[in-house]
This record gives structure tokens, sequence and C-alpha cells, in this order.
């Protein structure tokens, strides 16, 4: 059965400044969307707000899972009800290796009852997954053995969020900006491995980018574009031909209040009002 991901009328607010304006996306699972729009138009504020980071203020509006309400649940809860979240910039965390952090990260989604300290799952099999899946990816088996991204590059801080995808297998994946900093082979690279992996597991996938690059890898069948906090425009790829040839200028023309919207958040940020 396909699980439905269901965000509806979305206000995020940080700091107290709204910055999603009502944002609607519904997404079925064995779906690929893009979400686009440019820089400052709250892409990754709405990833933030759906993983649950304390900064991002829900204050109005939903966001389901199959009928759960994700708003309601911790971080670990909201992975454990099958999303999964690759961040736009992954932190490092020295002194746990990859296969550690992904021992973990696995048994936690599978025994959702598993408590801090219960065992973990057996580190045989698990080994044996880990390479297989690695070995499709065409990973290094060293890699693993390294501290999670402390030192990566570019390249290898995406292919470890792959792998984690492979191994966790959500209902719904949201890659944030998958492809900033990466070569583009490395881009290649990262994509094949994601169509892979979530055409076998079925997953949905929302791809957060404000540059058409990694859509010719990773092919949507929808389309949305975002402004100043809201959805403008929703579509199939013929979106994507048209930002690549005239930009966002249309856009901002068609929708003048969302773009004005959105001159008042950059005014904001440059005069740093906004800030942690
Ligand atoms: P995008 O990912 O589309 O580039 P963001 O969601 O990162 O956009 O940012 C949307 C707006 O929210 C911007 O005006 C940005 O300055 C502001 N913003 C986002 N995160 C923070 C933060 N941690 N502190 C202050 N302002 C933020
Ligand atoms: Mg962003």
């Amino acid at each position: 059965m396909s699980k439905v991901l269901s965000i509806e009328n979305l206000h995020v607010a940080i700091d107290g400044k709204e910055i999603l304006k009502g944002v609607d996306l519904t997404l079925r699972q064995g779906e690929v969307h893009a979400l686009m729009g440019p820089n400052g138009s709250g892409k990754s504020t709405l990833s933030y707000a759906l993983m649950g980071h304390p900064n991002y203020e829900v204050t109005e509006g939903s966001a389901t899972l199959d009928g759960i309400d994700l708003l309601g649940l911790e971080p670990d809860e909201r992975a454990k009800a099958g999303l999964f979240l690759a961040f736009q910039y992954p932190t490092s965390i020295p002194g746990v290796t990859v296969a550690n952090f992904l021992r973990h990260a696995v048994t936690n989604v599978r025994n959702p009852e598993r408590k801090e300290g219960h065992e973990l799952i057996p580190m045989r099999e698990f080994r044996k997954e880990l390479r297989q899946e690695m070995d499709e990816l065409g990973m290094d088996p060293e890699f693993a053995r390294r501290y999670l991204n402390e030192g990566f590059s570019g390249g290898e801080k995406k292919r470890a969020e792959v792998l984690q995808l492979a191994l966790l297998k959500p209902a719904f994946a949201i890659l944030d900006e998958t492809d900033s900093g990466l070569d583009i082979d490395a881009v290649r690279v990262v994509s094949e491995g994601v169509n892979r992996v979530a055409a076998r597991a079925g997953m949905g996938v929302l791809v957060i980018t404000h540059y058409q690059r990694i859509l010719t890898y990773i092919k949507p069948q929808f389309v949305h574009i975002l402004l100043g906090g809201k959805v403008v425009e929703s579509g199939g790829s013929e979106l994507v031909d048209a930002l690549e040839r005239e930009g966002y200028d249309w856009v901002r023309a068609k929708y003048p209040d969302a773009a004005k919207d959105e001159e008042e958040l950059e005014q904001r940020t440059a005069s740093g009002q906004l800030t942690f």
C-alpha cells in the first residue's frame, strides 16, 4: 500500500518571523517531486520544520505521513514513521564511525520499540548488509571505518547519505540541495544511487534545489516552485525547462505578492535582524 506525505497550509516562523506562509504539498510513495525556488525562498526551512528542528516553529497548518501527525512527534519518531531528511549542511560526529552510526540508525528505525541501551541488530548481519550496499554504491569498504562526515569531501558526505538511505529505506526522502558543492561526476554518481535506492524501496522523493542540474539525473514527475515562502506554481518537467531558460524573473513577474514577500525577507536578512 502506498503511503502519503501530506503538507497542508504550513506556516513556519524563525525567531517570530514568518518564513513559510502556507505551503501545500502532497507526495505519494513511488513519486519523485522537485521543489525549486531561489535562494532564501524557504526551501531549507521546510525541510528543517518537517524534521522537527527546534528553531523552526510551526505556527499553522499540518504535516501528516499516512495520517500520522508528524508535527507532534520528536525528530527520531518522525524517522521511525518513515521520513528521511538529507540536510544541506550535514554535521560531523567525531568519534562515531560511519558503520557505528548506521548500525544505531538502522536498529532504531527497524525496531521502533527499542529503548536506549537495548541491543543493536547483530553485528554480523549488519556488516553483511552494509558491505552489500556499499558495494552496490561503488564505495570503498574502508569508508565505513571513518568518523562520520569528519574531513569528508562534498561527494563523500552525499554518498554517506545515500548509503543511509539505502539501509533505512524510508517511505519518504527529502533531499535538500544534494548537489551543492559536488562536481558533475559526483552529482551523477549520487543521483544514480538515489534513483536505484528509491526505485527499489518504492520511496517518495522530494528533491529540493534552486538549480536544475541535479534534475537531469533525478527526473521529477512533479515540479513545484517556492517563492517568498509559498508554492506559487506546480506542474511537470516543463517548469524545470522554463527556469533553466529564463531564471526566476518570470515567476516573480507572475506572482508579484510572493515577490514582495521575498524582497522583505531578503532585507531583514541583509540587515541582520534574523539570526540565532
Ligand atoms: P532556501 O533554502 O530556499 O535558500 P532558507 O529556508 O534557508 O531558504 O531561508 C529562508 C529565509 O529564512 C531566509 O530569509 C533566511 O535568511 C531565513 N533563515 C533561514 N534559516 C535561518 C536561521 N537559522 N537564522 C536566521 N534566518 C534564517
Ligand atoms: Mg536551502
